[in-house]
C-alpha cells in the first residue's frame, strides 16, 4: 500500500455514556428520586465528557464527537434543538428544561411521554417526535453549542453531532389528534432554516466541521423522500455561515441515497463498510468516487465486539483512497451500542479475552488502523502481528468449533422442522388433552419480580444463603404465583420465572458456546442498561435448563403449567453474536438446543410449551430485500425447536410491539399452536391484521396493556375481547395480557388479572 502524506484522521461518531461504574444512571435515578440536585447532576454529566474525550485522545484519536452525550436519549435532544416540544409538555419545559425534558422521556402522573421504539434494527430505544401540520420549529442550539465549547476549552478538536433532519423527520410520528396519514417529511422546508441556524451557532462557536446523521438513508426510500434529502443537503450545503458537512449512514448500505448525496455541495461523507463492505465500494466506484470530499470510512464494527481483521480493513481503507480527497478512519456507527471496556473483564477466559473489543478497544483499533494507513504499514507491524495473532486463536480455537453440534447441525431435514400432524388435526388432538373452556385464560409468563427475589438472588451471591436455601425461596414463590392464579380462575398457568434474572441471559448462562459478562453494559434507553450475552462459540445444552421449575410447578396442580422458553431467535438478538459464520448457522444451533429442551419438556409430562419471539419483528432487515433470506433461517428456527413434540402438546409463541402487518405471513410460518401479541394499546388491531390475512391458528391479542400499573376494567377487557371476537373466531381466541408481568407490582397484578377472568367470564356467557 502507498503511504499517503496527507493526514489520516481517526475519529467516532458517540461514545458510550454511562461511565465505568454506571455514574450516569446513578446520578439520573438519583435526581428522579431528589436525592441528588441538578448541579450535582451536570457536574457528574460534564465529568463523563471530560473523561471521555480524554480517553478517546488518548486512543489516538483526532477528532472527537460533540454533542452525542445525552442524559436520557439523543433523539429527545434533537427534538428540543428543534423547539418541537408537544404541547402537553409545553408547560413543563417552560418552568424548568431539565424536569421537562424528563416528563417528554418519562411522563408524569397525568401528562404521557413520547413513545419509544427502537432505534433501526439495534436495541437501542429513542423517543419518537410527535409533529403536525400546526408545529412551528425553533432553533435551540444551547446544549449543542455548550458541550462544544466544552470540549474546545480542553483542547480538544470537536466535531458536533446532530440527528440530520431527514432521519429526524422519517423518525416522527403524526401527533395525538392529528390524522394519522400526515406525513412528517411535509415539514422539511419548515425545518431547514432551524437547522441552519444551529449550524452557524456552531460555527460562531468554533466548530469546523459538524455531523449530520442520516441513517434512514440506508432504508429502502421513496423518489420523494430522495430528493428530500437532495434538497435538505443543496440548502444546507449552500448557506454561506456554515461549518464544513460531514453527512454520516451507518447500519447499512446508502444504495440509492449515495449517488443523491453526493451530488450536494455537503463536504464529507460517512459509510458503514461492516454492513456488505464490498458492495458498497462498488456503489462508491459507481457514482465516481467522492472526489472534493472526506470520506469516513466505518471500517471497525460499532454494533458488535470482535476484535477488527486489520488487514482486511486496511485493504479496504486503501482501495478507498483513490476514491476519495481525503480519507479517514471510524467505527461503523455510534459506539453506544457496545459496552465500555473489555478489559473490566474478568470472568472471561483469556483465550476468548483476546478476541474481544469493546468502546476502548475499537477506539484504539482505529487509532492503529489511522496509524496505518497514514504511514504503511511498517508503522504498525508489531500491533498486525499482535492482531494476527489473536484472530489466529479465534479461527483455530477448539472453543468455537464444537464438531459434534456441526454434525447435528448438518444432518437436520426438512422433517425435523416439520410437526407431524398439521395444525387442524393437532388443534383436535389438543381440545382433547386440555379440555379448555372457549376463550382460554392464560398470562405470558413472568409475574412480579418482587424485592424479595431480587434480594434472594443478591444474597446467594454473596453466599448469605445457599443454593438450596435460595431454591426454597424460589419454590415457594413458585407456589404462591400458581395459588393465586388458581384460585383468580385462569385456565393455562405459569409458574411465574421468579429463578430468571433475564430472560435472554438465564439461557446464555446455561449453554455452552454463550458467555455472559460482568460488566458489559450498553444503554437499552434512558438509564435502563442490559448485558447482552456473547455467543462465542458452537451453541449446545449440556443438561436441561427449565425443567426441574416447570414440573415442580406441574406437580402443584392439577390446571397444566406452560413450558417457558426463549427462542432462538431472540437469544440472537439481544446477544451478541459470532461474526465468523453466518446468523442462520448460529439460529440453527440454538433452535437445536432449544429442541432438546422442549422435547426434555414434553417427556416430563408438560402439555403446554410456549416459545418467547418478541424479537422476531425487530431484527427485520432494513432493507426489504433481505426480508425473504433472514425469515427463512428465522421461521425454520423455530420450527426446528418446536418440530419434535407430539400433535397433543400445544406450542404457543408470543410476541410483543405492534406493526405485525407485514410479517403475519412469517408468523403463519412459525407453525405454532397459539400465539399471544401485544395489542391493547392498538385496540387489538392486530387481531384485523391477522384475520385480514387469514391466519388459520389461535391467537391471543393482549387485553391489558401491562406498560403502566393502570388497571384494566371489567367491562373495558370485555369490550375489547369482544372487537376480538369480529375477528377471529370463538374458538380460537385466547385471553390474556400484553407481555409478561414482571415490571409490575402484585396490587394491580392482582386486580387486573381478577378483572380479565371475569371479562373472560362474562364474554363466554354471550356465545
Ligand atoms: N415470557 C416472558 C415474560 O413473561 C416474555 C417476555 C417478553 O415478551 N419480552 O416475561
Ligand atoms: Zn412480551
Amino acid at each position: 500500500m502507498t503511504p499517503k502524506p496527507a493526514a489520516v484522521r481517526a475519529t467516532v461518531y458517540g461514545y458510550p455514556r454511562q461511565g465505568e461504574n454506571r455514574e450516569l444512571k446513578k446520578a439520573v435515578e438519583g435526581y428522579w428520586k431528589g436525592r441528588v440536585d441538578a448541579d450535582a447532576l451536570r457536574e457528574t454529566a460534564a465529568g463523563l465528557r471530560r473523561s471521555n474525550w480524554r480517553q478517546l485522545t488518548e486512543a489516538g484519536l483526532h477528532e472527537v464527537p460533540t454533542g452525542d452525550f445525552s442524559y436520557y436519549d439523543h433523539v429527545l435532544d434533537t427534538t428540543v434543538m428543534v423547539g418541537a416540544v408537544p404541547a402537553r409538555h409545553g408547560a413543563a419545559v417552560e418552568a424548568d428544561a431539565l424536569d421537562g425534558y424528563f416528563a417528554m422521556a418519562r411522563g408524569t402522573q397525568d401528562t404521557a411521554p413520547l413513545e419509544m421504539t427502537k432505534w433501526f434494527d439495534t436495541n437501542y430505544h429513542y423517543l419518537v417526535p410527535e409533529l403536525g401540520p400546526d408545529t412551528v420549529f425553533a432553533a435551540d442550539s444551547r446544549k449543542q453549542v455548550a458541550e462544544l465549547k466544552e470540549a474546545l476549552a480542553l483542547g480538544h478538536c470537536a466535531r458536533p453531532v446532530l440527528v440530520g433532519p431527514v432521519t429526524y423527520l422519517l423518525l416522527a410520528k403524526p401527533a395525538p389528534g392529528v390524522a394519522q396519514d400526515f406525513e412528517p417529511l411535509t415539514l422539511l422546508d419548515r425545518l431547514l432554516p432551524v437547522y441552519a441556524e444551529v449550524l452557524a451557532d456552531l460555527r460562531a462557536a468554533g466548530a469546523e466541521w459538524v455531523q449530520l446523521d442520516e441513517p434512514a438513508l440506508v432504508q429502502d426510500r421513496t423518489p420523494i423522500e430522495l430528493d428530500a434529502a437532495a434538497r435538505t443537503y443543496r440548502e444546507l450545503g449552500g448557506a454561506a455561515d456554515r461549518p464544513k458537512l460531514l453527512v454520516a449512514s451507518y447500519f447499512g448500505r446508502l444504495g440509492d441515497a449515495l449517488g443523491v448525496l453526493a451530488k450536494t455541495p455537503v463536504d464529507g461523507l460517512a459509510l458503514d463498510f461492516t454492513a456488505s463492505g464490498a458492495a458498497h465500494l462498488e456503489d462508491l466506484a459507481a457514482v465516481g468516487g467522492l472526489p472534493g470530499k472526506r470520506l469516513v470510512a466505518g471500517v471497525v464494527n460499532g454494533r458488535n465486539i470482535w476484535i477488527n481483521d486489520y488487514q482486511k480493513s486496511l485493504a479496504t481503507l486503501g482501495t478507498l483512497l483513490g476514491l476519495a480527497d481525503q480519507v479517514d478512519v471510524a467505527a461503523s456507527c455510534s459506539l453506544l451500542h457496545v459496552p465500555l471496556d473489555a478489559a473490566a473483564e474478568r470472568g472471561i477466559d483469556p483465550e476468548i479475552a483476546r478476541w474481544l473489543a469493546f468502546a476502548r478497544q475499537k477506539t484504539a483499533e482505529i487509532g492503529v488502523l489511522a496509524r496505518g494507513l497514514a504511514q504503511g504499514t511498517g508503522a504498525i507491524a508489531a500491533e498486525l502481528a499482535a492482531n494476527r495473532a489473536d484472530l489466529a486463536s479465534r479461527s483455530g480455537s477448539t472453543l468455537t468449533r464444537d464438531p459434534a453440534v456441526r454434525a447435528r447441525a448438518a444432518a437436520v431435514t426438512d422433517a425435523d422442522g416439520r410437526r407431524s400432524q398439521p395444525y387442524a388435526v393437532r388443534a383436535v388432538a389438543q381440545r382433547a388433552q386440555l379440555g379448555l373452556p372457549l376463550l382460554p385464560t392464560t398470562t405470558i409468563g413472568s409475574f412480579p419480580q418482587t424485592s424479595e427475589l431480587r434480594v434472594a438472588r443478591a444474597d446467594l451471591r454473596a453466599g448469605r444463603i445457599d443454593a438450596a436455601g435460595y431454591e426454597e425461596r424460589i419454590k415457594d414463590e413458585i407456589r404462591e404465583v400458581l395459588a393465586f392464579q388458581e384460585k383468580t380462575g385462569l385456565d393455562v398457568l405459569v409458574h411465574g420465572e421468579p429463578e430468571r434474572n433475564d430472560m435472554v441471559q438465564y439461557f446464555a448462562e446455561q449453554l455452552t458456546g454463550c458467555l455472559a459478562t460482568q460488566h458489559g453494559w450498553v444503554q437499552s434507553y434512558g438509564t435502563r442498561y442490559v448485558r447482552p450475552p456473547i455467543l462465542a462459540g458452537d451453541i449446545s445444552r449440556p443438561q436441561p435448563m427449565t425443567v426441574r421449575w416447570t414440573t415442580y410447578a406441574q406437580a402443584q396442580t392439577p390446571k397444566p403449567v406452560k413450558g417457558m422458553l426463549t427462542g432462538p431467535v431472540t437469544m440472537l438478538a439481544w446477544s451478541f453474536v459470532r461474526d465468523d459464520q453466518p446468523l442462520g448457522d448460529t439460529a440453527r444451533q440454538m433452535a437445536l438446543a432449544l429442541r432438546d429442551e422442549v422435547n426434555d419438556l414434553e417427556a416430563a409430562g408438560t402439555s403446554v410449551i410456549q416459545v418467547d419471539e418478541p424479537a422476531l419483528r425487530e431484527t427485520l432487515p432494513l432493507r426489504a430485500a433481505e426480508h425473504a433470506a433472514y425469515l427463512a433461517w428465522a421461521t425454520e428456527s423455530f420450527r426446528l425447536t418446536t418440530g419434535g413434540v407430539r400433535p397433543d402438546t400445544q406450542v404457543h409463541t408470543h410476541m410483543c410491539y405492534a406493526e405485525f402487518g407485514d410479517i403475519v405471513r412469517a408468523i403463519d410460518d412459525l407453525d405454532a399452536d397459539v400465539i399471544s401479541l401485544e395489542a391493547a394499546r392498538s385496540h387489538m388491531q392486530v387481531a384485523d391484521e391477522l384475520a385480514e390475512h387469514g391466519y388459520p391458528r389461535e391467537a391471543g391479542p393482549g387485553v391489558w396493556d401491562i406498560h403502566s400499573p393502570r388497571v384494566p376494567g371489567t367491562g373495558e377487557a370485555a369490550a375489547l375481547l369482544r372487537k376480538g371476537l369480529e375477528a377471529i373466531p370463538a374458538e380460537r381466541l385466547w385471553v390474556n395480557p400484553d407481555c409478561g408481568l414482571k415490571t409490575r407490582g402484585w396490587p394491580e397484578t392482582r386486580a387486573s388479572l381478577e378483572n380479565l377472568v371475569a371479562a373472560a367470564r362474562e364474554v363466554r356467557a354471550e356465545l
